[in-house]
């Protein structure tokens, strides 16, 4: 049923199941690292919740997904709290609701606004903190408050610094992936083995990382791109082009294809192009990240219980072999 149809009877009987589907999807991609939908499928259900939600607020659960970052905390690992939430994004699915998201945020502010426009890299999140220079802790998000301490693992990534180029004490956050030729390595491997293979390079990369043996992490060749600077006014930096190649002069590995711009019309050049050019990437990306350049306005705009309002990820549409899959009509 369309939500815009939907009386508040129909909402309310139609939202449990709704939540509980959403809440079962994401147990088995983030604690299990084994989804059984693909993303889209995730995304238009999740869309559709909160369309729901929108419409008749009284009615969000307090399980709902729209409430909680994440998957929850392995009791395997130590506990690490993240005393900067590591939140998760809001998402668009086409240029025309980008370009709302963009004129109701600059409604919202005096000043000009220019954006730092990103690869999504589909990995998952990671934190890496350094004291006089020297790498101390790697954790993964968990629920956003509280993640897993993965500081054995991250030790072995080889892009990942152990000692930077100044002594400073620091937090980074990045995305941690697998490169497509490692998971297609690792997945002939195991099937070699007779064991399951992952779905996804996300999914391997998540479950790599998150491995009691560091052994296993080193042998999955797991690289970084790191994107965002904690405390950066302690640097005297004010924007997130600035952030970024801060800290790739202090020996992070940053994503070369970010581009800044104030103009709409360039940013959805770009993301055609970069839509047109994914698969010749050495990575998979499953969108574009749009972030307020200005440092000092990310901080004035805020966030969400969930979000950033400051950035949004416009989401590649589902590949073109899974759509022609669904669209095929099996009664001809
Ligand atoms: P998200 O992955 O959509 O976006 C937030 C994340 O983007 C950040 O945490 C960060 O790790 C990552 N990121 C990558 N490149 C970045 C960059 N340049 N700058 C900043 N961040 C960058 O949000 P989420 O809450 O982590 O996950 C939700 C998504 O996960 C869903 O939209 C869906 O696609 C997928 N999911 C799928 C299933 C399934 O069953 N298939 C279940 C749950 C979630």
């Amino acid at each position: 049923q369309d939500v815009s149809a939907m009386t508040h009877s129909d909402a309310a009987t139609a939202i449990q199941p709704l939540v509980d589907q959403l809440n079962q999807w994401r147990r088995e991609y983030y604690d299990q690292d084994a989804p059984t939908v693909d993303d889209h499928e995730y995304d238009m259900a999740y869309q559709r919740l909160l369309a729901i939600e929108a419409k008749y607020p009284d009615l969000v659960l307090p399980d709902s997904p729209s409430q909680a970052v994440g998957g929850s905390v392995d009791t395997d690992f130590v506990k690490v709290p993240h005393p900067i939430p590591m939140l998760s994004m809001g998402d668009v699915f086409s240029l025309e609701e980008l370009e709302e998201w963009a004129e109701r945020l600059e409604g919202g502010v005096e000043e000009q606004v220019d954006y730092n426009v990103e690869l999504k890299i589909d990995g998952l999140s990671l934190s890496l903190v350094y004291e006089n220079g020297k790498l101390v802790q790697g954790s993964t998000r968990g629920d956003g408050n509280v993640g897993e301490d993965v500081t054995a693992n991250v030790m072995t990534i080889k892009d990942i610094p152990h000692e930077l180029k100044q002594p400073l004490n620091i937090e980074v956050r990045g995305e941690c992936y697998m490169p497509k030729k490692a998971f297609a390595k690792l997945n002939a491997a195991r099937e070699a083995q007779g064991l399951a293979t992952f779905a996804n390079p996300r999914n391997a990369a998540a479950g790599s990382l998150r491995q009691l043996d560091p052994k296993v992490t080193k042998a999955r060749e797991l690289a970084t791109f790191i994107y965002t600077l904690i405390d950066p006014e302690r640097f005297n930096i004010e924007t997130q082009h600035d952030a970024i190649a801060f800290m790739q002069d202090l020996g992070f590995v940053t994503n070369p294809s970010s581009i800044t711009t104030g103009d709409l019309k360039q940013m959805d050049s770009y993301i055609a192009t970069q839509t047109a050019d994914r698969d010749a990437l050495a990575y998979g990306i499953d969108g574009i990240v749009v972030k307020v350049n200005s440092l000092p306005l990310q901080q004035e705009l805020g966030n969400t219980v969930k979000v950033p309002r400051w950035e949004i990820a416009y989401k590649f549409p589902p590949e073109q072999a899974e759509t022609v899959v669904r669209d095929i009509d099996w009664t001809i």
